[in-house]
């Protein structure tokens, strides 16, 4: 078969598409597609500072080797990494140290922070003490919400401008699936490349440069240019109720190819008519930390509230 571009002999089959690409097409074509997230959304400027996000796997990796293409080009733009040390047995450590390689290779300063530090517990540990408590939440949603908000604060701490996270195509339809299923519209409405409707200072804008990028095509990416990542899954991904909603879609683009795409920009579509009805006027301070929050107290307040974490 031949590369449907420059007829050279074709590697790669893009099911979405029905094209079969050479490995320097498919290369040029994720490029392309990264640059043209950054620049039709304003993701990035020449000044930023930005820390990605790093885990270890696939994705904030890949973010990072762009991120750094692109930073040799805007001498005043600066780089780092910030990995979050959640401290899941044997997953954990597997996926620092393909961090920490990521970082080395490209000559990137690393900072990692850890949950038992900062908050006096592991992932694991409050996993535990959730089991004692009436409907605990799953894992990821201790684990998203504050690893987010560790994220967020030790970003502020350094001075950084935009975080920029992993998240692909794939999570990104997922997540607005999840949020439909629920009925929760507002969550829809804050998705999107930057993150945030409402601007405050304590929160550093999230970036999502692979936002357009199937999760297959991140992995052949990666592969492709030979970056470090670690493949083994968290022991905690499966109980999630994500893992149906990627079973269903996965199974819905077998039948249709496209249909991933198709689901981003019908969400996309929808954000800005959910945006000019979401309750901006409701959002207040959390009574405890005075982050921003639809309720007295905000997500994180709650969990530690609700698990007695300090
Ligand atoms: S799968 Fe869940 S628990 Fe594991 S790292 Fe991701 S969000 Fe955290
Ligand atoms: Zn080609
Ligand atoms: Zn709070």
């Amino acid at each position: 078969m031949k590369c449907a571009r420059c007829k050279r002999k074709a590697e790669i089959e893009l099911k979405y598409s029905g094209e079969f690409l050479c490995d320097n097409c498919f290369i040029e074509l994720f490029e392309k597609r990264v640059r043209k997230n950054i620049r039709t959304n304003r993701l990035l400027k020449s000044t930023d500072k930005t820390a990605v996000a790093l885990s270890g796997g696939k994705d904030s990796a890949v973010v990072l080797y762009i991120l750094n293409n692109l930073h040799k080009n805007a001498p005043k733009s600066e780089l780092v990494a910030i990995s979050i040390d959640q401290g899941i047995e044997k997953y954990q450590k597997k996926s620092l140290n393909a961090a920490k390689a990521v970082c080395k290779k490209l000559g990137i300063e690393q900072y990692v922070y850890s949950f038992k530090k900062e908050l006096g517990l592991t992932l694991d540990e409050i996993v535990e003490r959730s089991k004692k408590i009436e409907n605990p939440a799953p894992a990821c949603s201790y684990c998203g919400v504050l690893r987010r908000k560790l994220l967020n604060d030790k970003a502020k701490e350094l001075g950084i401008t935009k975080l920029a996270t992993g998240h692909n195509l794939n999570d990104e339809i997922q997540t607005g699936l999840m949020n439909f299923i629920r009925g929760d519209l507002d969550r829809i409405a804050r998705m999107g490349a930057i993150v945030g409707v409402i601007k405050d200072e304590g929160f550093i804008p999230r970036i999502k440069p692979l936002r357009e990028c199937p999760e297959d095509d991140v992995k052949i990416y990666a592969e492709l240019k030979k970056i470090e990542f670690e493949t083994s899954k968290c022991p905690y991904s499966e109980e999630a109720f994500r893992g149906t909603i990627r079973e269903v879609i996965d199974r819905i683009e077998e039948k249709h190819p496209g249909s991933k795409f198709q689901l981003l920009k019908a969400t996309d579509q929808l954000i800005p008519i959910l945006r000019s009805k979401a309750k901006v006027g409701k959002i207040g301070r959390c009574r405890i930390c005075g982050d921003l929050t639809s309720g007295s107290l905000c997500k994180v307040c709650q969990i530690k509230r609700e698990l007695d974490l300090g």
